[in-house]
């Protein structure tokens, strides 16, 4: 399989060479050239599959001609067969409607080890494979940061620097990055928000002065590698719903648009999927985007669902180079005049592409807490509040009685246990597997939010490692 840039003029690479570039020169993000497609018979014969199996199955014609089919399926086991449910991510009801989809048994109880957890087997796959060393630079608001820093610890050929917002992720949180005491890991507390660290990180990766000593790799959701790892549990919730008879909703919780861009994904190969609902905060550019056509960004409000603090969501550029006639001129024309206004209209096609799948529900506090209560009260369900957002989005959401609608329950409660407290009178204790979270000693530097502060930290701590 190849893989081309959303903004056109980046070389094409195969997938080794993408899922090690991470970003794309030209400042796009890879795709590939085109959707592998699955029959309904070979669907149908995925039902039953446990999860490295199945996991194996639908990543299988993305990795072509990168890794064998044993190499990817070794890959898979030794990845999944290590969470903390043998399901990996069991699908949970609610009632007759509804459905969880619990994706945080990974070691840091969030979604996204489910994909980084991958990312780091195939880093060190492919680096070993080249005889080259890669300098990861990330930004995160909370949960990236730990499931990226537990996907490279200890890797001799990766070294990993993560930017946090300074006092804007949870104890938690942040503990879980700077408690991986390992020479390959850097923690840098930034004075600013997420969104000025994940522009630093993509001036990284624009700079000369450091793409010139460094080769830089990224683990933020711009790395493809991550969503096609994402796409599979949709295929393992849609089956277990009756997939291809049946086709089902999903509630998203969304920041940065990579998870709800893997169930996208997941439809272009033939899973039927009635809706993708973009569940956000009150942080709702996507929101308004999907409504009025109007993707302009404010200013970041806080909230009790921190991950999903985001104003420009990366991966919403790929939905609209695909359903935008897959143009990468115009899109890097679109991005530039976006990049200098901070504001843009969609085209008539990427909004029409976009509603024909999407639709979108917002949750302010009172909402998410609303929605905490009712799992708690009617279901015996203590979740989390980013899964809260999700679950009032399906609450919200205009379908039938007979679509079942699955929530992705991104986090583990345990991860932000005082909002959870707060509206359920319930305290959610960290699963045993996480060990001696608080006990541990921490590791970080505080630095200046501006850009040549994060650089030159990168620039003068690279290669420390080795
Ligand atoms: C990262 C994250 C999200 C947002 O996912 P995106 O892929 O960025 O849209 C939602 N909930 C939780 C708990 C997260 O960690």
């Amino acid at each position: 399989m190849q893989y081309i840039s959303t903004r056109g003029s980046a070389p094409t690479l195969d997938f080794e060479g993408a899922t090690l570039a991470g970003l794309a020169s030209d400042g796009g993000l890879y795709l590939p050239t085109e959707w592998p497609r699955f029959t309904e018979d070979e669907i149908r014969s995925m039902r039953g599959l446990p999860y490295p199996e199945l996991a194996a199955r639908v990543m299988k014609p993305f990795v072509a001609g990168s890794l064998a089919d044993d190499e990817l399926e070794r890959l898979c086991h030794e990845v999944y067969g290590d969470f903390g449910h043998a399901a990996v991510t069991p699908l949970v009801q609610l009632n007759e409607q509804h459905w969880l989809l619990e994706l945080f048994h990974g070691p840091t109880l969030a979604f996204k080890d489910v994909a980084l957890q991958m990312l780091g087997r195939l880093f060190e796959t492919f680096l070993e494979r080249r005889g080259e060393h890669l300098t990861i630079v990330g930004a995160t608001s909370g949960d990236t940061g730990s499931a990226a820093i537990r996907a490279v610890a200890g890797l001799d050929r990766v070294e990993i620097f993560m930017l946090h917002p300074s006092g804007k992720v949870s104890d938690v949180q942040r503990r879980q990055m700077t408690t991986v005491r390992a020479p390959n890991v850097h923690n840098l507390a930034i004075a600013g928000s997420f969104d000025d660290a994940q522009a630093h990180v993509k001036a990284m990766f624009a700079d000369e002065s450091v793409t010139s000593t460094l080769n830089l790799g990224a683990v933020n959701s711009i790395n493809w590698a991550r969503l096609m790892a994402q796409v599979v549990y949709y295929f393992y919730a849609g089956l277990q719903l009756g997939a291809p008879d049946r086709s089902a909703a999903y509630s998203v919780p969304t920041g940065n648009f990579g998870d709800i861009f893997a169930g996208y994904v997941a439809h272009k190969m033939g899973l039927p999927i009635e809706q993708l609902i973009v569940a956000t905060n009150v942080n709702d550019i996507l929101h308004r985007a999907l409504r009025d056509g109007d993707y302009s960004a404010g200013s970041t409000v806080p909230t009790i669902t921190p991950s999903m603090d985001i104003q420009v969501s990366s991966n919403f550029e790929r939905l609209l180079f695909d359903v935008g006639g897959r143009d990468g001129g115009a899109m890097a024309e679109q991005m530039r005049a976006f990049a200098e206004s901070k504001a843009m209209q969609l085209t008539n096609s990427q909004r029409e592409g976009a509603s024909a799948l999407f639709t979108s529900g917002r949750a302010d506090q009172e909402e998410t807490t609303r929605a905490l209560q009712w799992a708690y009260r009617n279901c015996a369900q203590v979740i989390d509040p980013h899964t809260g957002v999700g679950l009032h989005a399906a609450q919200q959401a205009e379908l039938g009685a007979a679509v079942p609608i699955v929530t992705l329950a991104t986090a583990h409660p345990a991860k932000f246990p005082d909002a959870v407290e707060r509206a359920t009178g319930v305290r959610p204790a960290l699963p045993s597997r996480v060990g001696d979270l608080f006990g541990r000693e921490e590791a970080m530097v505080e630095i200046g939010g501006d850009y040549a502060s994060a650089r030159d930290f990168v620039l003068s701590n690279a290669g420390a490692n080795g």
